[in-house]
């Protein structure tokens, strides 16, 4: 059976983890550090059932909170209450909150949107993880800047999964070559695979973009564990089931965001 989008997504007659994106514009805004206590206590219930459902581990997930758009002062509510690693689609945001928030000495960024090869630098120079690899031109130099500074980055590749869905990733036809041909730089530590999912309310489709990431990982038969980093607010528990070792969660942790999501990842060819 499958629920009409309006219904209520959980429980289903078939026990199937339905998307929650009807919730996108109806989580509260977080005000207070107990808010994101709250929040971040409900995610991680959350992620602790789908494991369970899974028989994963939960320690095998990383939650990364993700907080694009969000203001200093609730980025630093969230901070007292626990995060230490935040994501941010932008660069540029990225990097002025980063400045902004150096007095936070454990505070780490991870940039999980689209880098223009321009952007390289600012990047080597603040982020810790980059989630969005889907260039060797952008790949080498990340590898030149990164040298300049004396760092290192954890990478993760994007792959398209939805094909005509995000103009970002690489097809999952391109991975291993590419894979291949990044192997020589040596700041870049090859982490994992990153995806999107579908934006669609059937869980089926959303599913089937999560199987294909990890059936390319497996295909890869890296003997290096390759992470899956996949899921976000409206569909990681279906990601979990499938496999994801990184969720990047944004509204259930901070609120709803005004702006549409296609504003982030433009889905025009
Ligand atoms: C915004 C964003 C997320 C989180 O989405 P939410 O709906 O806020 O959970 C995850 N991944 C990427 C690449 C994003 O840009």
């Amino acid at each position: 059976m499958k629920s009409h989008p309006d219904s209520p997504p959980i429980p289903s007659d078939t026990d199937q983890t339905q998307p929650r994106h009807e919730m996108h514009n109806r989580w509260p805004q977080a005000e207070s550090v107990e808010d994101f206590r709250h929040n971040l206590a409900a995610v991680q219930a959350r992620i602790n059932s789908a494991c369970l459902r899974a028989g994963r581990d939960p320690a095998e997930v990383r939650l990364l909170p993700v907080s694009k758009t969000i203001d200093e002062a609730h980025i630093r509510l969230a901070h007292r209450a626990g995060c230490t690693m935040l994501g941010e689609n932008k660069v540029q945001e990225a990097w002025s909150k980063s400045q902004a928030m150096a007095d936070l000495t454990d505070l780490k960024w991870s940039v999980i949107g689209h880098l223009q090869t321009n952007k390289a630098k600012r990047v080597a120079r603040f982020a810790s993880e980059f989630q969005a690899l889907d260039s060797l031109h952008t790949a080498q130099a990340l590898d030149r800047h990164l040298q300049a500074e004396g760092r290192s980055l954890d990478v993760f590749v994007q792959v398209n999964t939805s094909n005509e869905q995000s103009k970002y990733g690489l097809s999952p036809h391109d991975v291993a070559a590419f894979m291949q041909d990044i192997q020589g730089l040596d700041t870049l530590r090859i982490r994992g695979l990153m995806t999107l999912a579908e934006f669609s309310s059937d869980a089926d489709r959303v599913r089937a973009c999560f199987v294909r990431l990890r059936t390319l990982r497996d295909r890869l038969g890296d003997a290096r564990e390759l992470a899956l980093s996949m899921g976000m607010s409206g569909d990681f528990e279906i990601a979990i089931e499938e496999g994801a070792s990184v969720v990047r969660v944004g509204q259930a942790i901070f609120g709803a965001r005004s702006l549409p999501d296609d504003h982030f990842w433009p889905t025009e060819k």
